[in-house]
């Protein structure tokens, strides 16, 4: 039972992401991971126990980064807990912080729902940015030429990086714990991209945000828990 290992963990914090990791949903076909018919995250049972995690975030419209260290995205004015940012902080505007009570300790807020606490929207080919912000009402909507799309990146047991991946069903996938996402729209391809890639790994999150909530278990052992996001 992969799973068993991760509810057990989690007050633990994620450092790009958050959410139960696994991009089961659109999660890419290729990442070797057990084939396991897609387990309920927690049974309906479980107690509702506290977790904190965190990911990183990047949002680039045709090739610009959306500033999300504006105000608008700031937890004192989207004002809900489970999903939001704190702007003024060293990785402010990346960070993305997870926490609340969640069935099991495992966050279970899907990436179209952390978009929505942030005041944004990811649904259905269509990404809006918090219109309360600077940079005014910003949306764009999948089409032949520019594409919605949108990537991550797990942070391994020893605090790498693994590849990044492109998740398909990307309002449905969870986030998890030290993730770095990308979401992009536009034409970007070949170094373009890659350029965007690299661009989504700015800024690293705080060791204290990687640390300081994780449970006794993670802090001993492998970052086991996010490896696999
Ligand atoms: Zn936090």
């Amino acid at each position: 039972m992969i799973r068993a290992p991760r509810a057990l963990a989690l007050v633990v914090l994620l450092a790009g992401c958050l959410g139960p990791s696994e991009p089961r949903a659109g999660g890419p076909p290729d990442e070797g991971r057990s084939p396991d018919p897609d387990p309920p995250e927690a049974p309906p049972s479980e107690e509702l126990r506290f977790a904190h995690e965190h990911a990183a975030l990047a949002i680039i419209v045709d090739g610009q980064r959306a500033n999300l260290r504006d105000p608008a995205y700031d937890l004192s004015r989207t004002r809900d807990v489970r999903a939001h940012m704190h702007v003024g902080e060293a990785d402010g505007g990346s960070a993305v912080h997870v926490e609340a009570e969640f069935p099991g300790g495992i966050p279970n807020l899907t990436l179209a729902e952390v978009f929505s606490l942030l005041g944004m929207t990811l649904e259905g080919g269509r990404l809006a940015l918090n219109p309360q912000a600077a940079h005014g009402p910003i949306e764009r909507s999948d089409g032949e030429r520019s594409t919605l799309r949108v990537f991550f990146r797990p942070m391994l047991p020893d605090g790498a990086f693994g590849p990044w991946t492109q998740i398909e069903d990307y309002p449905r996938w969870v986030p998890r714990h030290a993730n770095r996402i990308l979401v992009t729209f536009g034409e970007a391809a070949g170094e373009e991209l890659e350029r965007q890639l690299a661009e989504a790994m700015q800024p690293p999150i705080r060791p204290f945000n990687l640390g300081r909530f994780a449970s006794p278990e993670t802090q001993d052992g492998p970052l086991r828990p996010f490896a696999e996001a």
